[in-house]
């Protein structure tokens, strides 16, 4: 706007000099200030209620707004001004600004000030509609000016739709991350819970083991009539002391066996091993069990020669628990224990006719506190870990597990398939 701002331009000692234009310059100054202090203030509103990391960034940009917004008044206002007219500095007010571009570029690469998608969208659509807008300005026709109209109130229609669809997901992006960052501090402080509880069941059961067997010891010898004969009365009372004591010992050991899994403290010496023996000891030792259940165990034929690479009193506990469970989910009838060869594999079967399991309820059983509903009813007392920490077991000796049944009531099957040694 030539006689606006500056009103002549003159060369002297080899530099450009200009004249002020006095409404010019007033309005540039007062459009100058305001810009720069009205943004201060609005930055300052913002930064008083602003959250930290925020405050700290909003902080950042007040104080570049601040002193490039002085350095640009003192080179660009002052000097250049009426009363100085001093205008070879006025290169300097906009380099500083730079200032400002260092420190917002800083914020939004290193602290996320501003969302560079949103700003690209929101800047890309103001550009689009302003030129529209300058184009419908200075069109030449009448009929021009319409048409060009028309386009830029389209545009504007749809880039406000553009910006607001890309501000939501960002926001949804946002949300999804703080969310995404809430659950993982979750789980930290979940894992630590989890840790200490399996630390508790580890020192609480191991502290519960020793005064058990005690007791069970005892009451052993007292039936026994170690010391001296028990008056019939008390035999019963004592019988149900004793089982009630064995209950306790083997719900001690699968907390015992369950917190060992939690922590990954399964330790195993690994000798060639002899299968027929380990499972002949385990029938020997629940022989008098199965017997007072009524129920008769048959091994056809234990091959005694059988040998796998594995830890003995490990194994040893596979086959305990699954011929206890064999014997606790039967009302009569006899187990059937089956070893054969599946190429270079041994294949172990024990088959019982109890309770039986529903198709459905097979997945569940080997994973921890997994128990039927017709378990449940029979033996309230189960916990569900046993065949949790069998299946482990299994599996650190390169070996399967898995069931096999018709249904309920009619029986069920427990295969162990181990690589044979050698
Ligand atoms: P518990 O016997 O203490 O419940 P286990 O882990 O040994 O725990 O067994 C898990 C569940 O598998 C049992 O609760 C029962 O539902 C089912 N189960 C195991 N063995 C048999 C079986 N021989 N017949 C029927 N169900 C069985």
């Amino acid at each position: 706007m030539p006689n606006f701002f500056i009103e002549d331009v003159f060369f002297r000692h080899g530099v450009h000099i200009g004249v002020q234009g006095f409404w010019g310059y007033w309005i540039f100054a007062i459009y100058f200030v305001a810009y720069f202090f009205g943004s201060l203030i609005v930055l300052f509103r913002r930064w008083r209620v602003a959250p930290e990391p925020l405050k700290r960034n909003i902080g950042f940009i007040i104080w570049s707004v601040l002193s490039a917004g002085i350095l640009g008044v003192i080179f660009n206002l002052v000097l250049p001004s009426p009363f100085f007219a001093e205008w070879r500095f006025t290169w300097l007010g906009p380099i500083f600004t730079a200032i400002i571009v260092g420190t917002l570029s800083y914020a939004i690469a290193r602290h996320r000030l501003l969302n560079v998608r949103v700003i690209a969208a929101e800047m890309l659509s103001v550009g689009i509609i302003f030129i529209l807008f300058m184009e419908a300005l200075f069109a030449k026709t009448e009929q021009e000016r319409i048409l060009r109209f028309v386009f830029f109130a389209i545009a504007a229609f749809f880039s406000s739709f553009l910006v607001r669809s890309v501000r939501r997901e960002v926001e949804q992006k946002e949300q999804l991350e703080s969310l995404a960052k809430d659950l993982e501090f979750a789980n930290t402080e979940l894992k630590k819970l989890d840790q200490a509880k399996s630390e508790f069941i580890s020192i609480a059961s191991h502290q519960l083991r020793a005064p058990l067997t005690a007791i069970k010891g005892y009451v052993s010898l007292l039936i026994e009539g170690s010391f001296g004969v028990v008056p019939k009365k008390a035999q019963e009372p004592l019988r149900r002391a004793f089982s009630s004591a064995q209950q306790l010992v083997s719900l001690v050991s699968d907390l015992l066996n369950l917190s060992r899994i939690e922590s990954g403290k399964i330790k195993y010496e690994f000798t060639k091993t002899n299968l027929g023996e380990v499972i002949t000891e385990a029938v020997q030792e629940l022989e008098t069990v199965a017997q007072k259940s009524g129920i008769g165990v048959e091994s056809v034929p234990v091959n005694l020669n059988v040998k796998v690479r594995g830890d003995k009193s490990k194994l040893h506990e596979v086959f305990m628990n699954l011929l206890d469970n064999a014997i606790k989910y039967s009302k009569e009838g006899n187990i059937k224990i089956k070893t054969s060869e599946k190429g270079k594999n041994i294949l172990i079967s024990i088959t019982d006719n109890g309770i039986g399991i529903s198709k459905n309820e097979i997945p569940k059983l080997f994973s921890k506190f997994g128990r039927t509903e017709e378990s449940q009813k029979m033996r309230p007392d189960g916990m569900g870990i046993g065949l949790y920490f069998v299946k482990r077991i299994v599996e650190d000796h390169n070996g399967k597990i898995w069931v096999e049944s018709e249904g309920i009531g009619k029986g069920s099957t427990f295969f162990v398939e181990l690589p044979a040694f050698g």
